[in-house]
Parts: C-alpha cells; structure tokens; sequence
C-alpha cells in the first residue's frame, strides 16, 4: 500500500503519519525529517538545505527527486509506503508518476490534512520537537509531562528554526502557491480523500484510517 499525506505545514501531518506507518506497517518517508538530518551534520550540501529551510523556501525540485528517488529503491519500501511532506510540486507529482510507473506501482490514497491559516500559526508558534526521536508537543494544547523535556527519550525538546511567525507565514503561501494545486491533480484521478485536520489527534487518524484502503480491497 503507497499513500501520500498532504497538507499545509502544522495541519499534523509528521504526527498522523507516525501512527498511520505504525498501524499499517509501511516506510515513512519525510523529506522534511531527511532534509533536517542532512542539515544536522553540517556539511555543504546540509548548509545550503539549512538555508533554503530556514528562508521557508523549497528545496529545489531536481535535489528532492533525487533523494526521494534513492529511499524510494531501499528495501523497506516494497511493503508499501507513505510519503509526508512529498510531492509539495507539479514537477515533483510528475516525477514521482514517472518513478512508479517504472516500478510497476502506483499510489492507492492520498490522504489531505484541511486546517485554516489563522490555526496553523496558532499551532507552529507553540509547537516543540524532539531532535533526538522526532517527538512533537504542543506547549498549548500538548505540552511534554515534564518542561522542556521529551515525554519518550528525555531529550530536551526545542523549537524548530523555521517555527517562527514570518517564516511559517512564507511556507503557508508557498503550500497555497505550489503544493495546493496538487489537490486538484489528485482529485482527478479520484484518489483524494479530504479529513478536518483542526481536530484532536485520534479523531484525525480514525478519519484518516477509514481512507486507506487495506490488502484484499
Ligand atoms: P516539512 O518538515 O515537511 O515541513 O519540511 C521542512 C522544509 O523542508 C520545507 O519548508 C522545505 O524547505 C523542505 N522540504 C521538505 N519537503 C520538501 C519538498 N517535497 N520539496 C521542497 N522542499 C521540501
């Protein structure tokens, strides 16, 4: 089973996603997650990713090809797979169709998160996350058992540098500029299932769950 999960950045994407992988048993795969990694070890090609990340800015379509291209060849993909944060172009949607094609496979579901503007700067600006285990709270609605710390490796938890009010403000017109079209695309190809992403997180993930269609069906 290949899924896509779509939605503007803070709709809960990275926290729906952990539990959809878990329940059904398929790869994650979040550029986001991979593009922070490479940036963590500080070399070049992590600098020039930094930059484009803390702008608000997408990384160019060729680079996350390319990466997408490579995880999507490791092994842990042939038992299916959910992309987060990916494909967030038209050439991106493109390539991705022209990969799977290769690979005889297509994608059964693409799940979209709807969550209002006002409510995603809401949430970034009080969002907090583990960068040890990828954990994330809420300092409003979900804060960690103990201040500061990770509920699940006791690291201690930070706010991400593109968290802030001017730069969410960029990635949420980026998201209304490029990414959004990508509903469109997929509604055509009748495999795009909407869910009210401003609700708690269990209700978000049985709504999601009900989209997804399992083996044998
Ligand atoms: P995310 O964690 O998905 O919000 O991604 C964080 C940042 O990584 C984005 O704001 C972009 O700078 C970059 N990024 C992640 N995925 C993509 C993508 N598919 N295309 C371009 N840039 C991306």
């Amino acid at each position: 089973m290949n899924l896509i999960l779509i939605g503007p950045p803070g709709a809960g994407k990275g926290t729906q996603a952990k539990n959809i992988v878990e329940k059904y048993g398929i790869a994650h795969i979040s550029t986001g997650d991979m593009f922070r990694e490479t940036a963590a070890s500080g070399s070049e090609v992590g600098k020039k990713l930094q930059s484009f990340m803390s702008a608000g800015k997408l990384v160019p379509d060729d680079v996350v090809i390319e990466v997408v291209k490579n995880r999507l060849a490791k092994a842990d993909c042939v038992k299916g797979f959910l992309l987060d944060g990916f494909p967030r172009t038209d050439p991106q949607a493109q390539a991705l169709d022209l990969m799977l094609a290769a690979g005889k496979q297509k994608i059964d579901a693409v799940l979209c998160l709807k969550i209002d503007d006002s409510e995603i700067v809401r949430r970034l600006s009080s969002r907090r996350v583990c960068p040890s285990c990828g954990g994330s709270f809420n300092l409003v609605s979900q804060p960690p058992k103990v201040d500061g710390i990770c509920d699940f490796c006791a690291a201690k938890i930070v706010q991400r540098a593109d968290d802030n009010e001017q730069t969410i403000r960029q990635r949420l017109q980026v998201y209304h500029q490029q990414t959004s079209p990508l509903i469109a695309y997929y509604t055509k190809r009748g495999i795009l299932n909407s869910v009210d992403g401003s609700r708690a997180v269990n209700e978000v993930f049985k709504d999601l769950c009900a989209f997804i269609p399992t083996a044998g069906h």
